[in-house]
């Protein structure tokens, strides 16, 4: 499957899933709100994909033109729509986080955060890295820091730094 068409296809199961585990009024206000943000973001994404992949032509031609190695600026240019998509993948795992899932590496199946063994491939699931975007000096540039980890046995929310889960005592650093 290629990376776009599997995008596609996951944010249709982020869309489609209807079951919340919201806990409370405020928790589910605060994560809805987050939620449109992302979907926000994911759009620009991909208005911004869609810019590169029509702009690529003109592109490698002026740079061309100017003497460049086009190959060089073509792998640049795929490189920022690499980049592009896997920021879509993140916030829709962010997404799926809100709702009280995640994605198993492996095959993609959309299964619970506690999952500690994917129901459809079986394999067993890692601590789920929750990703901060911090503004760098630069304004294209962002940094990005993993804040939290979820553990993959009972769903507790850690600092990244956690050597344990302090619920069920599940090893991280394993
Ligand atoms: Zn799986
Ligand atoms: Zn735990």
């Amino acid at each position: 499957m290629d990376f776009k068409k599997k995008i596609t296809e996951i944010s249709k199961k982020v869309g489609d899933v209807a079951t919340d585990t919201y806990n409370t009024v405020a928790d589910k206000s605060g994560k809805m709100i987050e939620d449109t943000k992302l979907k926000m973001s994911i759009s620009n994404n991909k208005e911004k994909i869609d810019d590169i992949y029509r702009g690529i032509g003109r592109t490698i031609y002026e740079q061309y033109k100017d003497g460049e190695d086009v190959g060089k600026v073509f792998t640049k240019e795929s490189k920022k729509i690499e980049k592009l998509f896997n920021e879509i993948e993140d916030m829709n795992n962010r997404i799926l986080l809100n709702k009280g899932l995640r994605k198993c590496e492996t095959c993609g199946e959309i299964i619970a955060k506690e999952a500690v063994f994917c129901s459809n491939c079986g394999k067993k699931q890692k601590p789920i890295k929750v990703k901060e975007e911090k503004k760098a000096n630069s304004k294209d540039s962002k940094e990005e820091t993993v804040k939290e980890i979820v553990c993959p046995q009972c769903g507790t929310i850690e600092k990244v730094n956690a050597n344990f889960c302090s619920k069920c005592g599940y090893d991280f650093k394993k």
